[in-house]
C-alpha cells in the first residue's frame, strides 16, 4: 500500500534530509587515497548521531552492519565498510547513507572521485548525476512512474552507457522501503501516477558496461557482471501540489 504524506510529515522528512544532506557534503571532502571504507563509515556514525534525535537508517536495517554502504569501482551498491578496503587514487566510491529522524527516514547516494579518475569514470559520474536530475524534473503531478524511469533511461542511453534493472528506487517515508518500486527505466505514462504526497527514493545505478548484476559471496555487494565500473546518485523527493521538493538537496 502507498502511503501518502502530509504536509507536516513532509516537512520532518526535510528536517532529516538536510542533516543527511549535510553528512554527504562532508563525507565527499573527507574522501581521500589511503583511507579505509570502514574509516568513512565512523566519520559517518559519529556526524550523524552529533545532530539530536537522527540515527544511522542502515545500522542493522535487515542485518546491514555499516552506517553506509560503500562501493568501490565495479561494485554497484551495498559494499559493506571495511577496514581492509583502503582507497586508492583512481578509485571511484558510492557512498550511501540513510538516516532516521523524528519517526521518519531519507536516503541519499553520492559517488566520488578519488584523487584523479580517467575521463571515462569521470563522465560516467557527470552522466549519472545528470539522470537523477533528469528523473528528478519528470517526478511532478500528473506525470507517471514510467516518466521518472524514462527520463533516467534517456539521459543514460545516449551517453552510452547502461542502467541497472535488477535495483530500484523506492517509496519511503515511516519505512525505509516502502510501496512503489521506482525502476531507472520505463515509458512515459506508464505506470503509477504521480499525486501530491508521494514521497520516493529516485536512485538511478550506472554502469560503463552493460547492465548485468551479481551478488558477492558476503551476500551483500553487488557487482557488474563484466567488472565495469558503476555510479549511484540518489534523492529522497517528495511530490507537491505545484512540483516536487527534494528533501535531501544540500
Ligand atoms: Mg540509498
Ligand atoms: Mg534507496
Amino acid at each position: 500500500m502507498i502511503q501518502l504524506k502530509s504536509v507536516r510529515e513532509i516537512d520532518v522528512m526535510a528536517e532529516g534530509g538536510k542533516i543527511l544532506a549535510a553528512t554527504l557534503q562532508m563525507l565527499r571532502r573527507e574522501v581521500k587515497p589511503g583511507m579505509s571504507t570502514l574509516d568513512l563509515d565512523a566519520i559517518a556514525e559519529e556526524f550523524i548521531r552529533s545532530h539530536p534525535g537522527a540515527t544511522p537508517a542502515f545500522k542493522g536495517l535487515y542485518g546491514f552492519p555499516g552506517s553506509l554502504c560503500t562501493s568501490i569501482n565495479q561494485e554497484i551498491v551495498h559494499g559493506i565498510p571495511s577496514k581492509k578496503r583502503v582507497l586508492r587514487d583512481g578509485d571511484v566510491i558510492s557512498i550511501d547513507a540513510g538516516i532516521r529522524f523524528q519517526g521518519y527516514f531519507t536516503d541519499s547516494a553520492t559517488t566520488v572521485a578519488v584523487g584523479t579518475v580517467d575521463p571515462e569514470t569521470a563522465r560516467l559520474l557527470a552522466v549519472t548525476e545528470e539522470s537523477l536530475a533528469a528523473g528528478i524534473a519528470a517526478a511532478v503531478p500528473g506525470n507517471h512512474l514510467g516518466d521518472i524511469g524514462g527520463a533516467v533511461q534517456r539521459v543514460v542511453e545516449a551517453a552510452g552507457f547502461s542502467v541497472v534493472r535488477d535495483l530500484v528506487g523506492h517509496g519511503i517515508g515511516a519505512e525505509f522501503h516502502e510501496e512503489p518500486q521506482v525502476p531507472n527505466y520505463g515509458k512515459p505514462k506508464r505506470g503509477l501516477k504521480l499525486v501530491p504526497g508521494l514521497t520516493i527514493a529516485i536512485e538511478p545505478m550506472v554502469n560503463i558496461g552493460g547492465p548485468a548484476t551479481r551478488t558477492l559471496p558476503d551476500k551483500w555487494t553487488i557487482v557488474t557482471v563484466d567488472g565495469s565500473r558503476s555510479a549511484h546518485f540518489e534523492h529522497t523527493v517528495a511530490i507537491t501540489e505545484t512540483g516536487n521538493r527534494v528533501l535531501t538537496a544540500a
